[in-house]
């Protein structure tokens, strides 16, 4: 498993917001995220241009079990990139961090495009599905991200292990404009979760873009009767790593 970095923070998303976490940030991500904004992934250093030279590279889960022992926090958030890309080594590191505490509670953060047995050992799945406003027009992952972005077995899969009690989801959404909306509408009527799972939140990199944002995001909620979500770790830091 690729590892890009190891912090502890707040968790700045969804229904744990604020928490304090420890982060196990993967590397690498199956699809080139580019927001119809102009702006790329937040986290573009293990997406667009993957950096394995200046990160952990192929840690060993023992060693990332280590690290975790330095703050021994509650929540802990498996991250990316794509973590789920790497299903086995997920389950191999869920195992070993609920055998050394097992109050803890491991958010995986996905795009939804991977299903399999490691999601039972999770607590909350958090979904953010990309939606047409993610596609890089015009450059050469289009087609692929195209074509992978939306996986409907998979989100059915991790829809039928909250219906089962098996863990919590949430659905989160960049929103960057009506269509998204559609969107949505036409996902959920295809997957079927539920209004109160669905997060939106404000797209951008910067506490100003954020703050632009805000409100009509909530206004966008209100309506249609979803959950609103900011990006606290953007607002507290900006868009740096290890936050
Ligand atoms: S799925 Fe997530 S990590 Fe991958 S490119 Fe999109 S925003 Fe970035």
């Amino acid at each position: 498993m690729k590892i890009s970095e190891l912090f502890f923070s707040i968790q700045g998303e969804g229904k744990r917001s604020g928490l304090p976490s420890f982060f196990i940030r993967t590397n690498h991500c199956n699809l080139r995220c580019r927001f119809s904004g102009g702006n790329l992934c937040d986290t573009a250093y293990t997406s667009w241009f993957p950096d394995d030279k200046n990160n952990l590279g192929e840690a060993d889960i023992s060693e990332v079990i280590g690290d975790y022992k330095k703050y021994f926090s509650k929540d802990i958030v498996i991250t990316g990139g794509e973590p789920a890309m790497y299903g086995d080594e997920i389950e191999k590191l869920c195992m070993g961090l609920k055998q050394l505490n097992p109050e803890c509670f491991i958010t995986l953060e996905t795009n939804g495009t991977y299903s399999g047995d490691f999601l039972k050992l999770i607590d909350l799945i958090s979904i953010s599905p990309k939606l047409k406003s993610s596609v890089p027009f015009e450059t050469e992952f289009e087609k692929m991200h195209e074509r992978n972005r939306i996986n409907v077995n998979a989100l059915m899969e991790i829809c039928r292990l909250s219906e089962n009690k098996i863990c919590d989801v949430q659905w989160k959404f960049v929103f960057t404009g009506d269509d998204d909306i559609n969107e949505i509408s036409k996902l959920q009527k295809t997957i079927g979760f539920k209004n109160e799972d669905v997060y939106l939140m404000p797209e951008g990199i910067t506490k100003k873009e954020i703050d632009s944002k805000r409100l009509r995001v909530i206004e966008v909620c209100l309506k249609n009767n979803f959950n609103f979500t900011d990006r606290l770790h953007i607002l507290a830091w900006g868009n740096k790593r290890g936050i």
